[in-house]
């Protein structure tokens, strides 16, 4: 069986929805970055863990808003291996992205 990764599809509604993302989809967006993005900001190594849920998809963050009325922000984040930085990507933009892989 040939492992390939395709793009997000959107759900009946036509939206992208975070929550349907797969760690192969999201370590394939983070793969189209460049070369320099892949290595930690902090101590240079290129080492990074993905926490995945019970479902093996990657944890969903929700930056919460003390605004009244806000929505919450949703986030995929990832840590670095050696120095555990974290670095963390809106999941609307991943979604969008990862719905334009082949
Ligand atoms: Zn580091």
């Amino acid at each position: 069986m040939e492992d390939v990764v395709g793009p997000l599809k959107p759900r009946a509604d036509g939206l992208l929805y975070a929550d349907d993302l797969t760690s192969f989809q999201f370590m394939a967006v983070m793969d189209t970055f460049t070369e320099t993005s892949h290595h930690c900001p902090v101590c240079n190594t290129r080492q990074w863990s993905v926490q995945l849920d019970t479902d093996d998809k990657p944890v969903l963050l929700a930056l919460p808003s003390f605004r009244d009325g806000s929505d919450k922000m949703l986030s995929f984040f990832m840590s670095c291996s050696r120095c555990g930085f974290i670095r963390s990507h809106l999941a609307e933009n991943v979604c969008q992205l990862a719905s334009k892989l082949k």
